[in-house]
């Protein structure tokens, strides 16, 4: 399958007064077109920096890409001149955020603000633009578009309101949608209508996507691939099918444990793994997870683990592995 998305060892971070705080370091990944792949990991796990950096929106957060590339159909999008990036941001590659209010205008129309994205990207006339605008409307699933056309992001609840981002972003036709928890602002039921609706745009729309999220249910849903992050590095890289059946680095089984309703052996039910990420610029020696791993031995306080292949599609930064070929000795949550 063809590669729409590589980034490959790339390192990105911030200056903080003269010192550069790294915020990914060294990750690699690739994206298949027509996939979902989902970022994995708790709230600082560099997984947002990630999506910035792609985006090079990171530039304008204070931050840049150190090392590493980042390639966009083959095309090296790390080097490009912002000037450059304007024209493939929002046009190639579009970026839904949490809080769809922050995305949208509050003083213009919803269909207005999707007109706008097509006027800009596609030539159209206002007639038009506002034509499609509606069209979009109803794609994204919002009843009576033409009404809704005309009112005002206040007027429309919050799922209504991502799913007016949602058309903004489509009005590109992008090739690559790269959504930051979605639904994670969403009350449930607006959460699993949101992901089934992205579900359904990338099927019908040939679009790849990344979704970056805290929640291993949502990747569940969504994820063709998972990968794993933690303080700025990747822990553990699989197929879903893979992450799931054979969650193989203790972080990962610790995420999989603190889903709600995965139960384990002794009917905990939710359970959260101690202790707190490092910040990236005082990571520990050896696997950055080490003071929060419950498996953690010598080697691991002492040496930084590469990956340990695991299977032909599923890979761990982990210890354990370098004997056992392969076989997961952490029992997968839920098991005994
Ligand atoms: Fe735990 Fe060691 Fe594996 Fe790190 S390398 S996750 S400390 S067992
Ligand atoms: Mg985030």
């Amino acid at each position: 399958a063809r590669k729409i998305l590589e980034v490959n060892q790339m390192t990105a971070g911030f200056l903080v007064n003269t010192d550069i705080v790294k915020a990914t370091d060294r990750i690699s990944f690739d994206l298949e077109k027509g996939q979902t792949l989902c970022i994995v990991g708790e709230s600082g796990s560099g997984k947002s920096v990630t999506s910035l950096a792609v985006m090079r929106l990171i530039d304008y957060a204070g931050g840049m890409i150190l090392e590493g590339d980042i390639k966009f159909n083959g095309e090296v999008l790390s080097t490009k001149s912002q000037e450059e990036m304007r024209k493939i941001r929002g046009n190639r590659i579009a970026m839904i955020f949490q809080d769809p209010m922050s995305s949208l205008n509050p003083v213009f129309m919803v269909g207005e603000q999707i007109a706008e994205s097509l006027r800009l990207h596609q030539n159209k006339s206002d007639k038009e633009a506002m034509k499609a605008a509606v069209d979009l409307l109803r794609q994204v699933g919002i009843p009576s578009p033409e009404v809704r056309a005309r009112q005002y992001p206040h007027e429309l609840s919050g799922g209504m309101c991502q799913r007016v981002v949602i058309a903004i972003a489509l009005a590109c036709q992008p090739e690559l949608l790269i959504a930051d928890e979605p639904t994670t602002a969403l009350d449930v039921t607006v959460q699993a209508q949101i992901l089934d609706l992205l579900q359904q745009l990338k099927k019908n729309n040939d679009m790849s996507i990344i979704m970056i999220t805290h929640d291993m249910g949502v990747a569940a849903e969504m994820a063709d691939r998972i990968v794993v992050m933690y303080a700025g590095g990747i822990m553990e890289e699989g197929s879903v099918h893979e992450i799931f059946a054979k969650p193989s680095h203790p972080y990962t089984v610790g995420l999989l444990k603190s889903i709600p309703g995965f139960e384990d052996s002794h009917g905990e039910e939710l359970y959260t793994i101690k202790g707190n990420i490092p910040r990236i610029n005082e990571l520990p020696t050896g696997c950055r997870f080490h003071p929060r791993c419950t498996h953690a031995m010598d080697i691991c306080r002492k040496q930084e683990p590469g990956f340990f292949q695991l299977g032909q599609d599923h890979k761990a930064a982990c210890w354990l592995y370098e004997e056992h070929g392969g076989d997961s000795i952490v029992s997968p949550a839920g098991a005994a």
